[in-house]
């Protein structure tokens, strides 16, 4: 503008692409206020239509302010890119060079546009191709994702195909192995009835190889003639009405082997539970062993039965946890109750003598807790009021859970009243055993010792007499002294000799094992202690020392003082007759025994007299058990002792010294002797 000095320089462009036109007016600085861009260019654009070169030289009153010379300059050849306009208010413009710079400044900028134009254009296409480019790509991409989900989705699909078929496959062989490795034999057969499968387990029982019966008739093959019409019409009238009698049930019948031989099967038949006419499967099994076996089961419990009847003998069974009691038809017959009865605690305890029944059910309680054997004689008393004796004897067996008492109990009345016989008329022998060879010791004392005695008197008598006289006679009153001496010293060799002729055998001294000892004793005295209703507990201990003496004089103390306890609660009813024997190691090492009872006990003021000889409360008693007894826990060293207890009854103690290690039994217990009735007494 400056350089051509114009007031107004318009530039119109446009637009490629079809938008808006760019248009830019600049008009001369000292010029006033300025129109729009926009306006100028309509006001110039009014008179420029589409073709420049018929736009005129000049336009007037463009700008109110009088004429304007005005050069409209084309952009590109038709003017397509746009115009340039330039006017002054000159008269004289444009002048030739005027005209000439500004159609060469024209041309410059069409030259600058059309290469921008192309640029932007090049550009453009450019970006579209790389869009349509992404685009497609993206379209690629998507549709090669689509396919390779659709692969993987067949591979899926194929592997589980595969995987089902393997897993048929197994299954098949497993069936088939099962099928093959059953001890039953397996038959199936189809709608008609015709073998379909027949196993080994059915080859070998039948006697038929598996391709000779397939596709026969299931009757002519293993059903005997006699059976075949009727099996024929049972699966007719299956397969008409859908009644079956056999199917889904275990039945025995009979079948035939190929070599035409008949044996009991048991058969269950279920039908396949497929889609089609129906088939099924038959399940047999060979019962020969099985018929064979229960039928001697049966004639066996018969023998039992028969046995159990003859010997009075009954067996049963006793599950502790849970009190099942079963019992054998013998014993119901022995407690007189109904077969069908249920047998509990309870019902037994109805047939229990009344005076037996807490011995009983002591003993129930000690075998519910201590599990151990059993052996025991009790009292039963039958409705009629008659008592019958029996003998009880069980094992346990089983593990924790599920322990379980088998024994048996026999009938013992008549045996008992025969030992009872016996036992009493042994007694009264015994008695007159003890009386008599007492009444021999006596006569023999009486008569040996009788005739010095009477010498002495005499010899005294005389001596007496010499000494009297006067003068005294001093020599024979020492002759008749002497005499004296001679028949007393004949005397006492009288008892000497008597002594050897009715003391025992000499001590045989050894290691004593006290609790050994003690169950030899217990195991003597147990009938008898549960005769008279004892209850026994042993507590013998572990670490008892060994004692050095005569086992059989050890044991005949025991058995004293066993005895004296039992005989001490023959008289209690109203508590149980518990008799405690422990065995223990005292403070001084020594080995102890104790025998408790729960009987009457004794006065406390006679504690000394009860080891007295012939000391005695009993009627039948000769007092000298606790004498003798005494004497030879003495003569091992040892100390017998009584005390009263807390509780009622009494306690009888002994106590001897451990062996002394090294030492032989002679040379410690050297004068261990046999003390007897004339000793004590
Ligand atoms: P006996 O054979 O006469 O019983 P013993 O010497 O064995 O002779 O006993 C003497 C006495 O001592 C008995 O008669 C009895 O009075 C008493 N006696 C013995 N042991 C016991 C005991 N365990 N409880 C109460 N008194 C007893």
């Amino acid at each position: 503008m400056r350089m051509l000095r114009l007031d107004l320089v318009s530039v119109r462009l446009t637009d490629p692409v079809g938008g808006a036109p760019v248009e830019i007016v600049r008009l001369a600085e000292l010029r006033g206020p300025m129109p729009s861009a926009h306006e100028v260019c309509e006001a110039l654009s009014q008179g420029f239509k589409n073709d420049s070169r018929k736009w005129p030289p000049l336009l007037r009153n463009l700008m109110a302010e009088g004429d304007v010379s005005i050069v409209p300059l084309p952009l590109g050849l038709q003017g397509e890119l746009g115009v340039i306009v330039a006017a002054a208010e000159r008269t004289d413009f444009p002048r030739q060079t005027e005209a000439l710079l500004l159609s060469v400044a024209a041309n410059q900028a069409s030259i600058g546009l059309q290469g921008a134009r192309l640029l932007s254009h090049q550009k453009r296409v450019a970006s579209e191709l790389d869009q349509r480019v992404v685009q497609r790509t993206a379209e690629l991409a998507a549709a090669n994702e689509e396919l390779k989900k659709e692969l993987a989705e067949r591979r899926l699909v194929e592997e589980r195909l595969g995987q089902e078929e393997r897993e048929l496959k197994r299954s098949e062989v497993r069936k088939a192995a099962i099928v093959d490795s059953a001890l039953d034999c397996i038959v199936t057969i189809d709608h008609e009835g015709c073998i379909t499968e027949f196993n080994p387990a059915a080859e070998h029982t039948f006697g038929y190889r598996r391709d000779e019966v397939l596709g026969k008739h299931l009757a002519d093959v293993i059903i005997p003639p006699s059976l075949r019409e009727k099996h024929r019409q049972g699966f007719a009238r299956y397969l008409a009405t859908g009644e079956a009698r056999v199917l889904g049930k275990r039945i025995e019948m009979t079948a035939v082997r190929a070599d035409g031989s008949e044996f009991p099967v048991e058969l269950a038949i279920t039908r396949i539970p497929l889609e089609g006419p129906p088939s099924f499967t038959g399940y047999l099994r060979d019962i020969t062993e099985r018929k064979r076996a229960r039928q001697e089961l049966r004639r066996s419990e018969a023998f039992l039965a028969e046995a159990q009847h003859l010997s009075r003998l009954g067996s049963f069974s006793w599950r502790v946890p849970t009190d099942e009691i079963t019992w054998s038809e013998q014993l119901y017959r022995i407690f007189q109750i109904d077969r069908d009865a249920q047998v509990t605690f309870e019902v037994i305890g109805t047939r229990i003598h009344p005076e037996d029944l807490s011995v009983f059910q002591e003993h129930i309680e000690r075998s519910r807790r201590d599990r151990s054997d059993v052996q025991l004689e009790f009292r039963l008393q039958m409705p009629d009021g008659a008592v019958k004796y029996v003998h009880v004897a069980a094992h346990i067996r089983g593990d924790h859970g599920q322990v379980e008492y088998i024994g048996a109990v026999q009938d013992v009345t008549e045996r008992r009243s025969s030992e009872e016989a016996l036992s009493k008329a042994r007694s009264e022998l015994s008695q007159v055993a003890r009386v008599t060879s007492l009444g021999v010791l006596t006569a023999s004392i009486a008569h040996e010792v009788n005739q010095p005695l009477s010498g002495i008197v005499t010899n005294a008598s005389t001596c007496l007499r010499m000494l009297a006289a006067d003068p005294p006679n001093v020599d024979g009153a020492r002759e008749t002294a002497r005499r004296t001496i001679r028949d007393g010293n004949r005397a006492s060799e009288v008892i000497t000799r008597l002594r050897a002729l009715y003391g025992k055998k000499e001590p045989t001294i050894e290691s004593v094992d006290l609790n050994e000892a003690t169950r030899e004793v217990i195991a003597l005295s147990l009938s008898e202690l549960q005769r008279n209703r004892v209850i026994l507990r042993p507590e013998l201990a572990d670490d008892l020392p060994p004692v050095t003496g005569d086992r059989v004089q050890l044991q005949q103390v025991i058995l004293n003082l066993i005895r004296n306890g039992s005989d001490a609660m023959s008289s209690v009813d109203d508590r149980p007759r518990q008799l405690l024997i422990r065995t223990e190691r005292d403070e001084d090492d020594r080995a102890r025994l104790t025998v408790q009872d729960a009987g009457v006990g004794f006065n406390p003021q006679a504690a000394d007299r009860l080891f007295e000889s012939f000391y005695t409360t009993k009627n039948d008693g000769m007092g000298i058990g606790l004498s003798v007894s005494r004497s030879i826990i003495e003569s091992h060293h040892g100390r017998l002792w009584a005390t009263l207890n807390n509780g009622p009854g009494a306690t009888f103690s002994f106590s001897i010294p451990r062996a002394s290690e090294g030492a032989t039994s002679t040379d410690s217990n050297r004068d261990i002797r046999t003390p007897d009735v004339t000793d004590a007494a």
